[in-house]
């Protein structure tokens, strides 16, 4: 299929409006596009930058109808826009990923399965779907909500089958998978673009520490052997492909006895791949609007050795308003989103730094943030 190329002053949309909309649309607006995101929260970070903020539900019919009208090409940032505000939009303009790509990433249930049926390695999983549900899994394992988790919301950790119950009704009786908790040695994630021609690029992949389940630290290139990278990239490849995907792509890994298992996928640029805005020769952002609008993907080198990226939580702001100057150095960039309450665990911002190796950049990043508080 030829991608339509959308070219500059042509108007992009964005379904949501969170930091990773936000970027997109700097992106797009540095190019010399016209913005336009759709998010309820009128304080959200995206509406901030984007030419126009339509503060509306999701799926307010007026609002999609001037997003699909005025948008040549529509994108989103986040894994849960309603599935008929998606299928409202393609039938107007160009959703780039498909609503069917973001579908699938949408529910765990059809993630594993999907993954399972194109033959990628998947760890051990059962669906829940019912009060006496005795999944063949081995304990300890991990409920997780099929739909709307994050940051690891939606999950508990369970020893057995009677907690593993016990936890989902907790969880509100909704489907869920459980899946065993894998011993993991680390865990990575690809960062890939495809365009609607089958045209692919791919990031160095990163490596990434949780904490409580929510990302603290990713390194690029991560501490992995060459095989084991090159294997997420072409695994991330095959899905990409699988999907008929357009746009940024995030895969996630678990490494387990020295081989990879998917762990999810992202259909959107990911925290992960945050250092490409400081430390790569194109941002994952640049990309994201490069790859939707048919253009010419951009070159994916970094342009330092190493790059290390903390994220800054709401927890930073206790006792004070962390002292920001102090994470401004020669080696390291600050990124607030502008969110206006700082909660415990919710993403705030991020700091990128860089260095000569990965264990250089990391202490820097780390030295970065402790020097906030
Ligand atoms: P989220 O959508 O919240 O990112 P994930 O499924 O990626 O949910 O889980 C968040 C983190 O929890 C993972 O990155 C990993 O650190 C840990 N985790 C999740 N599932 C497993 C598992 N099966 N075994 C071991 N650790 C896991
Ligand atoms: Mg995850």
């Amino acid at each position: 299929m030829t991608a339509p190329r959308i070219v500059p002053p042509a108007t992009i949309g964005m379904l949501g409006g969170g930091q990773l909309g936000r970027y997109a649309l700097v992106a797009a607006r540095l190019m010399g596009y016209r913005t336009m995101v759709l998010e309820p929260d009128p304080n959200a970070p995206a509406g901030r930058v984007a030419d126009v903020h339509l503060v509306a539900e999701y799926d307010d019919p007026d609002a999609l109808r001037r997003l699909g009208d005025e948008c040549e090409v529509v994108t989103t940032e986040f894994e849960n826009p309603p599935a008929a505000a998606l299928d409202a939009l393609s039938r107007r303009t160009l959703v780039a990923p498909s609503p069917a790509a973001v579908a699938v990433a949408q529910n765990r249930i059809a993630e594993k399965t999907f993954l399972a049926d194109a033959g990628l390695p998947v760890g051990p999983w059962a669906v829940v779907d019912h009060a006496d549900a005795d999944p063949a899994v081995e304990y300890p394992a991990i409920i997780k909500t099929a739909r709307l988790g994050y940051d690891g919301k939606g999950q508990r950790l369970v020893d057995d089958p009677s907690a593993m119950r016990a936890a989902w009704r907790l969880l509100g009786g909704v489907p869920c998978v459980v899946e065993q908790a894998l011993d993991l040695e680390t865990e990575v994630s690809a960062v890939v673009a495809r365009r609607a021609d089958g045209g692919f690029a791919a990031y160095p992949i990163a490596e990434n520490r949780h904490v409580d389940g929510i990302l603290d630290l990713s390194v690029v290139p991560a501490r992995v052997p060459a095989r084991l990278a090159d294997r997420a990239v072409g695994l991330a490849m095959t899905i990409a492909d699988a999907l008929d995907y357009v746009g940024v792509l995030a895969v996630e890994f678990f490494v387990v006895g020295g081989e990879l298992f998917v762990n999810e996928i992202a259909p959107r640029p990911h925290n992960s791949g945050h250092w490409t805005i400081d430390v790569a020769q194109t941002s994952q952002f640049e990309q994201q609007i490069r790859a939707v609008c048919g253009l010419e993907l951009g070159d994916t080198g970094t342009t330092r050795p190493a790059a290390a990226m903390v994220n800054l939580l709401g927890d930073l702001w206790e006792p004070d308003t962390p002292e920001w100057g102090n994470a401004v150095t020669a080696t390291s960039a600050l990124h607030l989103y502008g969110k206006s309450a700082a909660r415990p665990g919710r993403k705030m911002g991020h700091l990128t730094a860089w260095g000569s190796t990965v264990a250089e950049a990391e202490v820097r990043a780390l030295d970065a943030r402790r020097a906030l508080s």
